[in-house]
């Protein structure tokens, strides 16, 4: 079970969290991960960045503001005084250690990837803390265990990736022989160490990352991400006020919507339950009732193949266009070149056959660094006119349609783009990934909210859905 930011935001939510954990654990073995209280890392993060101009009262406002709000939950959460006192203490030493930390960072005016992992971090250091402090407090048995024991990674501090094999070895040592004793290990989430023991983080939300991990590496029976929604819904409710929530899909209709801007999950989440096929929950910890999303292999594929509609705004699209690139050979690979230099990540690529242009999507906070980075590549080229332009447009919204069946199933762009053209809404470009997993369009911002309430409409997406007649056999 992990338990995000916001399902532990203060004592309150923290002891609905325990609740939901303990109620867990009297029936079977349960891996609790924690992410940090919400706004923790990002306090940290803008903290160690400030730190770098040498502002001299950083640390020890970041480790007031971390003190109050850690420390106030901890007096809430746990009665007994010298258990209190015990954990406050524990609480007191992490924090000293950031503030040493920001210290070093100010007098040295740098900020390294592994000092940025390490001050990132020490949220789910603490939060880990306050979450068993609470189950020992409810009379289960728990331990809290440094991620940096467990996931091992490579070294790409700030983005690694988890080396399953280690993983697994780590796992079955020091978690299963808890779970066997009847102990709930309580891990931090987003952080894992290198073979050398080297602090990482996972990269930004990572902790949904850290709990498929664990998951797969344990062969658990199932994962929950408990967080502050009912699940995965059709649409974002804000732009389709029908969105209705979906009781199951696949693995890859929900790495699509992860990957095109629906947040409920890290993009990376699912890829270490692929092989296993381990059912993933996504499931409201302040409405537990709620039955959630269930995320499986299979999914529930409909008749109409669409499932959900996601949109993402703050992106740029960059044209790279003229008659002179038609034809010659490398254009591509040049421009992809440039934007991977800068590391920005590409949403959306499309080329006419025509060969007229390219164009790319990136998020536009990537904009200005891969801009420039084309123009550099394409200098000559564009003092001798083989290209004509390099351009920017801020002012659009890409749009995803999002399906597992719509693969093989005729008629889905046709119908999308009808409806659209019905309602008047111009499409700027166009593109469907071979995978048919999901086909993608660019509008201007502003019509972004109508086209994703017409294509759900087309779709009938707020209606509950007949199964696809495949989607029988295979569910039995
Ligand atoms: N605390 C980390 C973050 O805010 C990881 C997570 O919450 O998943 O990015
Ligand atoms: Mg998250």
């Amino acid at each position: 079970m992990k338990f995000g930011g916001t399902s532990v935001g203060d004592a309150e939510c923290i002891r609905r969290a325990a609740d939901i954990v303990v109620r867990t654990a009297r029936e079977r073995p349960v891996v609790v991960v924690v992410s940090a209280m919400s706004g923790v890392t990002n306090r940290l993060v803008a903290a160690a960045q400030a730190a770098t101009t040498g502002q001299p009262n950083v640390a020890s406002e970041l480790s007031a503001s971390l003190r109050e709000q850690h420390t106030a939950a901890a007096k809430v959460l746990v009665a007994n005084q010298d258990h209190q006192s015990a954990l406050v203490n524990d609480l007191e030493r992490i924090i000293n250690e950031v503030a040493s930390l920001c210290q070093g960072i100010s007098l040295l005016r740098e900020l390294t990837p592994r000092a940025h992992a390490t001050v990132s971090s020490i949220g789910e250091r603490l939060s880990a803390r306050l979450m068993t402090a609470t189950l020992g407090e409810l009379d289960l048995s728990s331990r809290a265990v440094e991620a940096t024991d467990v996931i091992v990674t490579d070294d790409q501090y700030l983005q690694a990736e988890p080396l399953m094999k280690d993983v697994r070895q780590r796992a079955q040592a020091v978690l299963q022989p808890l779970l066997e004793e009847g102990v709930t290990p309580v891990v931090t989430g987003f952080i894992g160490a290198t073979v050398d023991g080297v602090l990482t983080t996972l990269g930004r939300g990572g902790s949904d990352y850290s709990a498929t991990t664990l998951g797969a590496a344990l062969d658990a029976d199932e994962i929950v991400i408990w967080t502050d929604v009912d699940g995965v819904l059709t649409a974002d409710p804000r732009l389709v006020p029908t969105a209705r929530l979906l009781r199951e899909i696949s693995y890859n209709e929900a790495a699509e919507l992860a990957y095109f801007g629906a947040k409920v999950l890290h993009p990376k989440t699912l890829r270490p339950v692929v092989e296993s096929k381990i059912p993933v929950w996504i499931r409201n910890s302040f409405a537990p009732e709620n039955l959630g999303t269930r995320i499986t292999a299979v999914g529930h594929p409909t008749e109409h193949g669409v499932r959900a509609i996601t949109a993402i705004p703050n992106v740029s699209m960059i044209t790279i266009g003229g008659r002179g690139i038609v034809g010659v050979v490398g254009v591509a690979a040049k421009t992809f070149q440039a934007v991977a230099s800068v590391r920005a990540n590409v949403l959306l690529i499309s080329q006419s056959s025509s060969e007229n242009d390219i164009c790319l999507i990136v998020e536009s906070a990537d904009a200005p660094a891969t801009l420039k980075a084309l123009r550099a590549a394409f200098a000559a080229d564009l003092v001798h006119h083989d290209v004509e332009h390099i351009t920017v447009n801020a002012d659009i919204a890409i749009v995803a349609v999002v399906g597992e069946k719509m693969r093989g199933t005729p008629g889905i762009a046709g119908r999308t783009f009808s409806a659209l053209g019905r309602s008047g809404i111009n499409i700027i470009a166009i593109a469907q990934g071979s995978s048919e997993y999901n086909v993608s369009f660019v509008v201007d911002a502003k019509s972004m909210r109508d086209a994703v309430a017409v294509v759900h409409d087309e779709f009938k997406l707020h209606e509950v859905s007949s199964p696809a007649q495949n989607a029988l056999h295979d569910q039995g």
